[in-house]
C-alpha cells in the first residue's frame, strides 16, 4: 500500500458519502414531503399499503392484514434503521465515523484550519499531540476558513432542509428570494448548528453526544471481533518516538498505548504515519479484527514499555 493510500481512500469515501447525503433528497431517494405529508423512498411514496377506509372492515382477515402491513411497512423498517449503527459497531467499530460521517469530515477540515491559524487543533488550548503550526500564511487561512464556514453551513442548511421540503421548492424560493417560514427556519437552524458544532464543539460531539457514534462505540467495545488498530507488540522497540502517530490522531488517542480505546474511529491515519516513519509496510500498526490486538504494549522480552516519560 502506498504512503498516502489510506488517506486518499478515506477522503474519497468521505466525499462520496457527502455527495450521497446532498443528492438523496434531490433525486427522491429518501425524503419527507411536507406537501403530501408522506415519506418518499426511491421515487415512490412509502405507505402502509392499506386501502381507503380499511378500518371499516372489522373482520379477522382484515385485522390480520392490517397488523401484517404495519409490521412489514412500519415496525420492520424502523427496527432495521435502529439496528444499522449497533451492527456496524459490532463488526467495524467506529469505522463509519472515520470513513463516512459528513460531520466528522467537516470537523477534520476545521481542525486543519485551526492548526494552520493557531498551531493547535482546539480553540481551547494546545495539546501535546497537536501537529506543528501555525502557518506563515495565517491571514490567507483565516480568510479561507471564514468563507468556508459561511458557505458550507448555508449550503448544508439548504441540502438538509431538502429532507423535509421539496428541494425544487427550496431552490425556487432562493432564486426569487422569497422564503416561507419553514424553509427559512430550516436553513438558518441547520446553518447555525453547523457553525457552532464546527467552530466550538467538533470531536467532543463525536465522543460524548452523537448517538450514532456512541452506539458504534458501545457495540464495538463489547464485540470480541470488531475492527480496531492492532499494535505490533513484538516490534515496539523499533519505535523512534517520532510521535507522528499521535499528531495525526484527531481523536486524541495514543495508538502506541492502544489496548482498546473507545474513541478510536479506525481512520487508519496512524497506520500510515508509522509506515512513513519506519518504511512502507514497516509500521507498528495495522487493522485487525483479532481479539488479541487488545493486548497491552510489550517488548518481546515481556517488559512493558512506558512511553509516558518521553
Ligand atoms: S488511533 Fe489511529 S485509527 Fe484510531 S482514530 Fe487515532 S489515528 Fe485514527
Ligand atoms: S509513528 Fe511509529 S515510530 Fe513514530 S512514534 Fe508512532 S509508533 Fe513510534
Amino acid at each position: 500500500m502506498g504512503n498516502s493510500t489510506i488517506h486518499i481512500l478515506r477522503r474519497t469515501t468521505q466525499l462520496l458519502f457527502i455527495l450521497l447525503i446532498i443528492l438523496a433528497p434531490v433525486f427522491d431517494i429518501f425524503r419527507f414531503d411536507s406537501d403530501t405529508r408522506s415519506l418518499i423512498f426511491f421515487g415512490s411514496e412509502w405507505d402502509l399499503g392499506l386501502k381507503e377506509g380499511f378500518y371499516m372492515n372489522q373482520s379477522f382477515g382484515n385485522a390480520s392484514h392490517v397488523a401484517w402491513q404495519f409490521f412489514l411497512k412500519a415496525i420492520l423498517p424502523w427496527l432495521g434503521i435502529l439496528a444499522v449503527f449497533p451492527l456496524l459497531g459490532y463488526i467495524t467499530g467506529r469505522f463509519f465515523c472515520g470513513w463516512f460521517c459528513p460531520e466528522g469530515t467537516l470537523f477534520e477540515l476545521f481542525d486543519f484550519f485551526t492548526v494552520k491559524i493557531f498551531g493547535q487543533r482546539s480553540l481551547f488550548g494546545k495539546k501535546p499531540n497537536d501537529p506543528p503550526g501555525p502557518s506563515k500564511n495565517r491571514l490567507s487561512y483565516i480568510i479561507i476558513s471564514l468563507l468556508s464556514i459561511i458557505a458550507i453551513s448555508l449550503f448544508g442548511g439548504v441540502a438538509l432542509t431538502g429532507y423535509f421540503v421539496n428541494p425544487g421548492t427550496i431552490w425556487s424560493q432562493i432564486v426569487s428570494w422569497e422564503f416561507t417560514f419553514g424553509v427559512k427556519a430550516g436553513i438558518i437552524g441547520v446553518a447555525l448548528y453547523m457553525c457552532i458544532s464546527t467552530i466550538i464543539v467538533r470531536h467532543t460531539l463525536c465522543k460524548y453526544v452523537c448517538s450514532a457514534g456512541l452506539m458504534q462505540m458501545l457495540f464495538g467495545w463489547v464485540s470480541p471481533f470488531s475492527l480496531r488498530i492492532k499494535t505490533d507488540s513484538e516490534r515496539l522497540s523499533a519505535c523512534t518516538d517520532c510521535k507522528n502517530c499521535e499528531q495525526v490522531c484527531f481523536m486524541n488517542v495514543k495508538p502506541r498505548l492502544l489496548g482498546k480505546d473507545i474513541n478510536c474511529v479506525n481512520c487508519g491515519e496512524c497506520i500510515q504515519a508509522c509506515d512513513k516513519e519506519l518504511g512502507n509496510g514497516g509500521g507498528l500498526f495495522s487493522f485487525s479484527q483479532s481479539k488479541l490486538c487488545a493486548l497491552p504494549p510489550k517488548k518481546a522480552d515481556n517488559k512493558v514499555i512506558d512511553f509516558s516519560f518521553r
